[in-house]
């Protein structure tokens, strides 16, 4: 059987030429390019790494990008204050909290404070809810992501066994709601499945977002599935993904690589996104709360 390496970056580079053009469109219109914020409280490394890369991802798609970045010493309510600050603030159209969080800040809490319709990373229970309930506003770049790569590599969704390893609500549970939506049969595995390799099997699309270096191994795969790894796991030699990518090759019919796969996707839909809150702000979304973010009173 051919094997086919699906690789991210041709479609995300896709992605993001369609966030400038948009962006542009945005900017001819409106007269200010779309606004991200995002917000990096404390110095964890990984997290520098990231916030870097959107922010020169954001400005090279033409839109206004800026970091606020905060001591480790940030109290959580001097965070709540900033995410309060760029909720009120007309030129930021979307708002991101980097995670993790210093000790003691309830990320939560934070999610939740973030508007709705500023909420470019998806998490806010607004959000997911409404995803949850098939009529998605914002959705998680991770998971938004790699439907768009299955769409743009012609891998059919309807009608497919799909098995997600991992339920975190940042990718698993999103990612199911999207394959749901997409007329998948979805089933999602977690630490707790029993005989997770006879279930991995039963896969045509087959997820991992476990955080577990090459832990998914050819016995885990049904002949012919796409094995999609989301894994991002920091090894002496280099990133590993969850997924032991020379193993499933020989069984599967596509696999995502690490690096290269799944990442870039995530930083593309970012901008995605962006744009989307942008012009939803600007023709709002029914349930988008008034300027302010308090919504209706009744
Ligand atoms: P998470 O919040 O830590 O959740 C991990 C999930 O995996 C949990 O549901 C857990 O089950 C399950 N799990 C852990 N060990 C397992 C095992 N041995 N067998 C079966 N299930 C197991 O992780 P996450 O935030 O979703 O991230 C997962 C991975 O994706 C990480 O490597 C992360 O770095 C990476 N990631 C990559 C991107 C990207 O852009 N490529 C974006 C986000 C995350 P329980 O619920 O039962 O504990």
């Amino acid at each position: 059987m051919t094997f086919r390496v699906l690789e991210g970056t041709s479609v995300a580079a896709e992605l993001r030429s369609e966030a400038a053009r948009e962006a542009a469109g945005f900017l001819a219109a409106f007269g200010r390019p779309p606004g991200l914020r995002v917000i990096l409280a404390g110095d964890d490394p990984g997290s520098a790494v990231y916030v870097r890369s959107k922010e020169k991802a954001a400005r090279e798609a033409g839109l206004a990008a800026e970091t606020l970045r905060l001591p480790s010493a940030t109290t959580e309510s001097e965070l709540l204050a900033r995410v309060s600050e760029a909720n009120r603030d007309p030129s930021v159209d979307g708002l991101l909290v980097q995670m993790p969080l210093p000790a003691g800040i309830d990320a939560r809490r934070i999610l939740d404070a973030v508007d709705p319709a500023k909420d470019v990373d998806g998490f806010h229970p607004v959000n997911a809810g409404l995803l949850q309930q098939g009529r998605p506003r914002l959705v998680p770049c991770t998971p938004a992501g790699i439907m768009e790569l299955l769409a743009r590599s012609g891998i059919e969704v309807a009608g497919k066994r799909a098995v997600i390893v991992g339920r975190s609500e940042i990718v698993g549970k999103p990612m199911a709601a999207l394959l749901l939506a997409g007329n998948a049969t979805v089933t999602i595995a977690h630490s707790r499945t029993h005989d997770l390799p006879a279930v991995c099997r039963e896969a045509e699309i087959l997820v991992v977002a476990i955080g577990r270096a090459r832990f998914v191994t050819a016995d885990f795969v049904r002949p012919g599935a796409v094995v999609i790894d989301v894994g991002i796991n920091r090894l002496e030699g280099g990133l590993a993904g969850d997924v032991d990518f020379e193993s499933v090759r020989a069984v599967a019919s596509a696999a995502t690589p690490v690096p290269k796969g799944v990442g870039p996707l995530t930083v593309a839909m970012l901008l995605k996104n962006t744009v989307r809150a942008a012009v939803s702000r600007v023709k709002p979304h029914p349930l988008t709360p008034s300027p302010g973010g308090e919504g209706k009173s009744h």
